[in-house]
């Protein structure tokens, strides 16, 4: 029979993470004689979540498993458990972890419910209990609490995607300071490599953006949208620590699948507006009032995104994508990680013709009256000259110059939609 199965909030700042605790699934299973099918998947969720773990991430798998639902959910469930008491200490850090399990089957109508799911849990926010409803009405099983609700989720990705291969710190390391990259043969694999990966250098610091933090058990991960330049990868980039063990995760990283309309507090914005004014405050900010009263706020951290705003103005045809966050002064106010620009309000700037006679600039005599040559005093009849204002900033898209997991980088092409 096959099943699958997501799990959600098994991280803490202890150590663990869900994806860590997928890779112990997966050995445990196969001990188990559990077959795994295709690729794990990491699936990142609304970013703008107040609550969410880092980096908002969920992990679903697809399995084949001689027992029934039940014993599945139980097996499943009594490693999760296992896993926060034991590796994340998650229950002491209020983590809420979650699993949920549904059997495969080619009812359209179930892919679809979990499909929706998905796409609303990628830019908005979803209470516990629409989860449970869902959950049961395509009678899924689920474990545990908040987590239910990214579990649930995961299971409805399917595309666009990119390729996330991830290496894990031996534990007796756990404590230990995490190796180093080699930086310049980081570089290189990103060179040779491009455009099939992304989000593996920050080539402003000059610092490689693959290691993880702190107590998590990932050592490194590199992105990309091939699974062969990510194992050549793994080959080339050069570190100062053993890793325990590898997973390539197929994931929505990179793909834009949060770029979805919303209008509340902690949804995603997408949509056009039109500027009304822009304000530059302290440090650097920037705030674009539109013409429809909204709020949009450019961290100066953006770059050239920053750089682009403040270039802004009174007309401009823009579209913003960026996240929904509450505001004392506005009450809600966008964030923006995105800005394309569609149309600039060029004015047109009427000019005194030149002098027919010697070329040189003109006065004008009154309306009607025509024109003075300022040079030699010919007077002459003739139109003003409309010239169109030149701006400094150019119709194009403006990103902000940190890596965001679910924003497509300018420059990376999907191989599936
Ligand atoms: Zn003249």
């Amino acid at each position: 029979m096959i099943y699958h199965l997501g799990i959600d909030d098994h991280d803490s700042p202890f150590g663990g993470c869900t994806t860590h605790f997928g890779l112990e699934l997966i050995r445990f299973m196969q001990k188990k004689g559990i077959k795994i099918i295709g690729y794990p998947r990491l699936v990142r969720l609304n970013p703008n979540v107040p609550w969410k773990t880092k980096g908002n991430a969920a992990v679903a798998l697809t399995i084949e498993a001689d027992m029934n639902l039940e014993e599945l959910g139980q097996l499943i469930w009594d490693k999760s458990i296992e896993y926060v008491k034991n590796i994340s200490h998650g229950f002491e850090y209020k983590r809420k972890p979650g699993v949920v399990i549904v059997k495969d089957c080619n009812a359209l109508q179930k892919m679809d419910v979990l499909q929706n799911f998905y796409i609303k849990a990628v830019y908005d926010i979803i209470p516990i209990d629409l989860a449970i409803k869902v959950a049961k009405s395509i009678e899924a099983i689920y474990m545990g609490s908040r987590g239910i609700i990214g579990s649930l989720a995961s299971l409805g990705f399917e595309q666009p995607y990119t390729y996330e291969l991830l290496t894990y710190r031996k534990m007796e390391n756990w404590k230990k300071p995490r190796g180093e990259v080699d930086l310049d043969s980081l570089i290189k694999f990103d060179e040779e490599y491009f455009p099939y990966v992304f989000g593996n250098v920050d080539y402003i610091k000059g610092k490689p953006l693959i290691l993880s933090h702190g107590n998590d058990p990932v050592l490194y991960g590199i992105r990309g949208t091939r699974v062969d330049s990510l194992l050549e990868g793994m080959k080339k980039i050069r570190i100062n620590e053993e890793f325990y063990d590898f997973l390539i995760f197929k994931t929505n990283q990179g793909t834009d699948s949060h770029a979805k309309k919303g209008n509340r507090i902690y949804q995603m914005f997408y949509d056009k507006v039109i500027v009304k004014e822009i304000n530059i405050i302290k440090g650097g900010d920037v705030i674009i009032n539109t013409v429809d009263n909204q709020r949009i706020l450019v961290y100066k951290e953006t770059g050239e995104l920053n750089s682009a705003a403040k270039l802004l103005r009174f007309g401009d045809e823009i579209e913003v994508l960026g996240g929904i966050k509450p505001s004392a002064k506005f009450n809600k106010i966008i964030e923006a990680e995105r800005i394309i620009v569609l149309k600039l309000s060029n004015k047109n700037i009427e000019r005194n013709p030149r002098c027919p006679r010697c070329n040189s600039s003109s006065t004008s005599r009154g309306k009607n009256k025509g024109f003075k040559c300022k040079k030699c005093g010919f007077i002459f009849n003739e139109k003003k000259s409309i010239i169109e204002e030149s701006r400094e900033l150019s119709i194009g898209t403006y990103q902000a110059r940190y890596y965001r997991h679910l924003t497509k980088p300018i420059f990376l092409q999907l191989e599936n939609k």
